[in-house]
């Protein structure tokens, strides 16, 4: 993977909310088809780290660039961007006046400018990868968290993004909902998707996983091969971490 433009390269990046700095340098790239999991206590930035990479939130400094493309240029068509990385949050955000081909279908319309057949095709082939083709006609309050979370994967992956961003997408779930949106997940792993994703779920970090990065505090502290990390890290704070957590 060396030599070629990472699909997320991250220099510097400072962000702050008032007084409070969230982000305080944050370096990271994330190479096309790579696996990137982050984990780290609650309050580290994870959320904003993950938020700032589409502009969801504006840095306060250092730089950022999608695909080569500096997005945080005055010139830079931004919503462009955007449409090129889908994001997944723990609260599933579906609409819940839609249904779920309503759902798949209306920024594809809408933003891509996609006709209503090709819009279809594209929501069906989607369902199909995340297991829920029969589900197109359902509305989110008839499907369980589970359901609903890969509906919100297979929504994001209707705009043909060339990577995603998760951040904690099982951590709502009921315990037993968590296995079949981290097999969708891997799934896409397996076909090569760029991957950042925000968990606590350990195992699929060290499986799925090709780097895992520990920030706390509005730093990257460590990062390395997940096993390795997760067996033996190298910084007392990681220790700490994990401690509580494996
Ligand atoms: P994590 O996802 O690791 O739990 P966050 O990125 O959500 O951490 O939050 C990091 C810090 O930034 C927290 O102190 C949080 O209160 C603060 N923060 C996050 N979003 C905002 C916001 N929109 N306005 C003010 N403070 C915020
Ligand atoms: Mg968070």
């Amino acid at each position: 993977m060396t030599g070629t433009t990472p699909a997320i390269e991250i220099t510097g990046l400072r962000k702050s909310f008032g007084d409070n700095e969230v982000l305080k340098g944050i370096d990271l790239s994330v190479h096309t088809g790579e696996v990137v999991c982050v984990i780290g206590p609650s309050g580290s930035g994870k959320s904003t780290l993950l938020r700032t990479v589409n502009r969801l939130e504006e840095p306060s400094g250092g730089s950022l660039r999608i695909e080569g493309e500096d997005i945080l240029d005055p010139d830079c068509d931004i919503d462009s961007v955007r449409t090129r990385i889908g994001m997944v949050f723990q609260q599933f955000n579906l609409f819940p006046h839609l249904d779920v081909m309503g759902n798949l279908t209306i920024a594809q319309r809408r933003v891509l400018k996609r006709g209503k057949q090709e819009s279809a095709e594209v929501a069906r082939a989607m369902l199909e990868r995340v297991g829920l083709a029969d589900r197109g006609d359902a509305y989110p309050a008839q499907l369980s968290g589970g359901q609903q979370q890969r509906v919100a994967i297979a929504r994001a992956l209707s705009m043909n993004p060339d990577m995603m961003l998760f951040d904690e997408p099982t951590s709502a779930l009921d315990p037993e909902l968590v296995g079949e949106v981290l097999d969708v997940m891997k799934l896409l792993a397996a076909e090569g998707m760029t991957m950042m994703v925000v968990t606590h779920e350990m195992g699929f970090a060290r499986e799925v996983g090709d780097r895992l990065v520990f920030m706390d505090d509005g730093l990257i502290v460590e990062e390395g091969v997940p096993a390795e990390v997760l067996a033996d890290p190298q910084h007392a704070r990681t220790q700490a971490f994990l401690s509580k957590v494996l």
